[in-house]
């Protein structure tokens, strides 16, 4: 099938004005001209999407599907009382709840054109459920904790029986991994344990990484509240922990875990000397701006990274730290914040931007040779972004125009694979309502135990 619209993005060229794209099974085997398509392939069925911005399906390089059921419940903390909260939330869901909660995720990604996810999981199978059920492509991360070093081995023997599970679980289209969390919650031994874990089984690793200051403040100093309240509540204070000296990214490299084969996600604590370091290492990095700029965290200073000639994807994070799964936001929030620390229009573009959201997220994940731009032969990942509305007239650059000013409901159409995932705004043959229901439930539980608990205190 030919699939037509007025302008094709195919990121590692120029916009293509009336342009085309030729899927077969779950390629995509040519791009052009529409008019040279429809030549070239006389036999070809055609879709022709008219007004409209053909493009790669975005690649979300950190979420947490998981945690989408908490949408708007910790809105006005910082990180450390927002990290309280959370892992006091964590604690009332069940299994069941997990997977309504990566479902609303999933259906979210996949309705605003994000067609690939990087996803840390720490709850079971949920997120391979909803990745299968939506059919979205997934780098599924199994995140480990561990500050005990005596523990070690029972922790990796645990990761082989989960990763066991999960490859039973997983479709053809989900890429496993591993997540070692935070510093703050994985120790050095164990960390630079699970980095070889990796190597022998060939699969890549994501972490978190000098998001916040309460980090660096623990790891520097071992102080503030990662160093008292938040070990309380997860049960380390009787762990000892030493003051390093070091930032976050010093830290890590001190243990010899940094490679290319990690992905850290934030980076927004980090010194020009970090991010030498970084670039020394070949340090992947996912972007996330607006989790960074809800929970106070900072801005990550993007326009060093890139031009430290670092890969850089973006991320949105989980729905834990930010309300929407909208890559448009993502885009548009990076490059303002990056334009306005700088005081300059210099250094980032719409171009760059639009790429880091794409292909750029493609190569943190290891997935550039699949996805992430339209060319003959990568998958046909793909999105159709519709451009009857207001915001996009009078329109001369279409992606001046999606990164300045689209949001994730004007994408009509999205593909994973070859497969229509998502087609005029609806999902075909899933049940909308049953997933959103579920996730209402879930919520309930949340919110009932925050009311016992400001009663309790009120009553006090
Ligand atoms: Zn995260």
């Amino acid at each position: 099938m030919i699939y037509e619209a007025e302008w094709v993005l195919p990121i590692t060229s120029s916009p293509l004005p009336q342009g085309a794209v030729l899927v077969e099974d779950e390629e995509i085997k040519d791009i052009g001209p529409a008019e040279q398509l429809k030549a070239r392939y006389p036999e070809q069925k055609l879709k022709n999407f008219h007004h409209a911005i053909l493009l790669p399906g975005f690649v979300n390089a950190h979420t947490h599907l998981e945690y989408s059921v908490f949408r708007g419940f910790m809105d006005n903390y910082e990180f450390g009382e927002w990290m309280l909260h959370f892992i006091r939330g964590r604690k009332l869901l069940a299994s069941d709840d997990w997977v309504a909660s990566a479902l609303l995720g999933a259906m979210e990604c996949v309705g605003s054109g994000i067609t690939t996810v990087g996803d840390i999981m720490s709850h079971g199978t949920a997120t391979l459920e909803a990745a299968g059920t939506f059919g979205i492509r997934t780098c599924a991360f199994a995140e480990v904790f561990g500050m005990d070093d005596a523990n070690i081995p029972g922790v990796l023997r645990n990761l082989d029986g989960r990763l066991e599970r999960f490859r039973a679980a997983a479709t053809p289209l989900v890429r496993l991994g591993i997540s070692p969390h935070a510093p703050y919650t994985v120790s050095g031994p164990l960390f630079r344990a699970l980095m070889a874990y990796a190597l022998g089984a060939g699969v890549s690793v994501a972490t978190h990484l000098a998001e916040s200051k309460e980090e660096v403040t623990f790891v520097r100093n071992g102080a503030g509240v990662l160093a008292h309240d938040f070990r309380e509540l997860v049960g380390w204070d009787e762990l000892m922990w030493m003051p390093t000296g070091a930032s976050p990214v010093t830290y890590l490299q001190q243990w010899g875990v940094l490679s290319s084969n990690l992905l850290a996600a934030h980076c927004v604590q980090v010194s020009p000397e970090d991010i030498e370091v970084l670039k020394e290492h070949d340090v992947a990095i996912a972007h996330c701006p607006k989790s960074n700029a809800k929970l106070a965290c900072g801005i990550a200073p993007v326009g060093d990274f890139l031009e430290a000639g670092l890969r850089v994807g973006i991320g949105t994070d989980s729905l834990a730290s930010n309300n929407l799964l909208d890559m448009f936001g993502e885009m548009r929030v990076g490059l303002l914040l990056h334009r306005a620390s700088r005081q300059s229009t210099e250094g980032l573009q719409a171009e760059q931007v639009l790429r880091m959201a794409t292909l750029g997220g493609a190569e943190v994940l290891g997935l550039a040779d699949q996805v992430g731009s339209l060319e003959p032969r990568k998958k046909a990942d793909l999105i159709a972004v519709d451009m009857e509305y207001s915001h996009f007239s009078p329109i001369d650059d279409p992606v001046s125009a999606l990164v300045y000013g689209a949001n994730q409901e004007d994408v009509f159409f999205a593909m994973i694979n070859g497969r229509v995932v998502y087609s005029k705004k609806l999902f075909p043959d899933l049940d909308v309502q049953e997933i959103t229901s579920r996730a209402k439930q879930a919520r309930a539980k949340l919110r009932s135990s925050r009311q016992a608990e400001e009663s309790r205190t009120s009553a006090s």
